[in-house]
């Protein structure tokens, strides 16, 4: 049995965690299947295994034999049951809701919906979206970007009693203009010069982020070196301050412009050519993390083709409100439906993961480089919540195991959220954020959807009780 020693427990609770729901003081999960996704082959699973936790925090693991429940705890019966630690998506923009209209700078449809309502909409609704991501089993997520408001978002999850951890990063500094978005407090700022980056950053750092995100746009007539100054000045000005830079570079020149600038976390894939060798050297000389974002390509072309369909994971764990509103263009009026959208509908097309990024995906994980699941939640046809499901779908279908998939969605997600000895695995003094599922999750990704309860810091959640209570269906 392993167990914390008195004085790592005495440094733990002295360190008071603000974020921590009230939990059953004590609580073990006797009997169960637990993995440990950052050990390899078959020591990565412990069978008939008990965790006790106390105060929110593991504080024994080991052979059900050996490792008692403390007298007057909650025991769940663990027989049949596998136990992960709580899921991390790494990668998720709480400004948007993932319905239709929540980038009018993609599709214009404020004839039908004005996008001040949808903002207004997802701003009232961010108590249910808090419960998706639970019910799902993410016990921690990254938003990579999004309005000042983002701040409130982090400090609305810490006060509240059914939330994932949330890290935010502010206002993406921009290459590009999106005036579509902005209604007074925009998700997205172009800068011009190194000195407006330098000042933008700064001021997002009075807000204390956990990152400073670069929405890194490069088309054939912008100037690479010009760019690369900005994104070098946002890195050093970010860096001063101990705070990690996350950028978004799809194409591998940008990537690479992006790693020389100094990026610490990548979040999407190259997708438009193989990463080469100096790609892997750079992102190990950073130490970056890298972050696939598969899905969110196809979720634009489902929802906007009219083909979107949810999964069962989705009609179980999604929004009840958001699933209603993704057949909307059957009811939209033809002369309300932007003119990229008809298209798509007149034509739908063939929608499969890019070949390239699921390559790139094995040859990154291949070369050591650390990898973090994240969806790009609240993009259009991406739902907060289940979409970490279609996600590590595809990551298996890129060649990684179930095992190295899960790795991605804990350890990895860890790395991103800087808590890397806290959440992540399940070990004593790390924090209780676990998963219980009903089906062996190293038999088939699938099986990471098959949720029994969610345990955040301690407090053990139903997930069909947590949607249940956000009405909406
Ligand atoms: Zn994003």
């Amino acid at each position: 049995m392993r167990t914390l020693d008195w004085r790592t427990w005495a440094a733990l609770a002295a360190l008071a965690l603000p974020w921590a729901a009230p939990a059953a003081p004590v609580l073990a999960i006797a009997h169960a299947s637990l993995v440990h996704p950052d050990r390899e082959g078959d020591a990565a699973v412990e069978r008939d295994a008990t965790v006790v936790i106390e105060n929110g925090r593991i504080v024994a693991v080991g052979p059900s034999a050996a490792t008692r429940a403390p007298r007057g705890a909650t025991v769940i019966d663990g027989h049949g049951k596998w136990v992960i630690p709580g899921l991390i998506d790494s990668h998720v923009h709480f400004f948007q809701s993932g319905n239709l209209y929540t980038r009018p700078d993609g599709a214009d449809f404020n004839k039908w919906m004005p996008y001040t309502k949808e903002v207004a909409r997802n701003k009232a609704r961010l108590p249910a979206t808090f419960k998706v991501w639970l019910a799902s089993g993410v016990t921690s997520v990254v938003d990579v970007g999004g309005p000042f408001w983002n701040f409130e978002v982090r400090d609305a999850a810490a006060r509240s009693s059914a939330a994932p951890r949330v890290h935010v990063a502010g206002p993406l500094i921009s290459m590009i203009d999106r005036p579509q978005l902005d209604l007074g407090d925009p998700p997205i700022i172009k800068i011009a010069s190194a000195d407006e980056a330098r000042a933008l950053v700064r001021r997002e750092l009075a807000r204390k982020p956990d990152y400073i995100k670069v929405w890194y746009i490069h088309r054939d007539q912008d100037d690479l070196a010009a760019q690369e100054a900005i994104v070098r000045a946002t890195a050093e000005e970010a860096h001063a301050a101990g705070v990690r830079l996350a950028v978004h570079a799809t194409e591998l020149v940008v990537a690479k412009s992006a790693l020389r600038a100094g990026a610490d976390f990548l979040v999407h894939s190259v997708d438009d050519a193989p990463v080469d060798d100096e790609f892997i050297a750079l992102a190990r000389r950073n130490k970056a993390l890298y972050c696939p974002t598969l899905f969110v390509v196809m979720g634009y072309q489902y929802a906007f083709s009219n083909t979107w369909k949810a999964t069962p994971a989705e009609e179980r764990l999604a929004d009840p409100q958001i699933l209603a509103a993704m057949h909307d263009l059957d009811r939209i009026p033809k002369d309300m439906i932007p003119e990229r959208v008809a298209k798509l509908m007149a034509a739908p097309p063939e929608v499969k993961p890019s070949q390239v990024a699921l390559d790139n995906l094995r040859k990154v994980w291949d070369a050591g480089i650390p990898v973090a699941m994240g969806t790009d939640a609240g993009n259009v046809g991406t739902l907060h919540g289940p979409s970490v499901f279609r996600e590590m779908q595809l990551m298996a279908q890129a060649g990684l195991t179930p095992l190295q998939v899960l790795r991605s969605a804990t350890v990895g997600g860890a790395r991103a959220m800087g808590m890397e000895r806290e959440i992540g695995g399940i070990d004593p003094g790390m924090v209780a954020d676990l998963v219980i599922l009903d089906a062996d999750p190293l038999a088939d990704v699938g099986n990471l959807s098959r949720i029994e309860r969610v345990i955040r810091g301690g407090k053990v959640y139903d997930p069909d009780e947590l949607i249940h209570s956000i009405g909406g269906r």
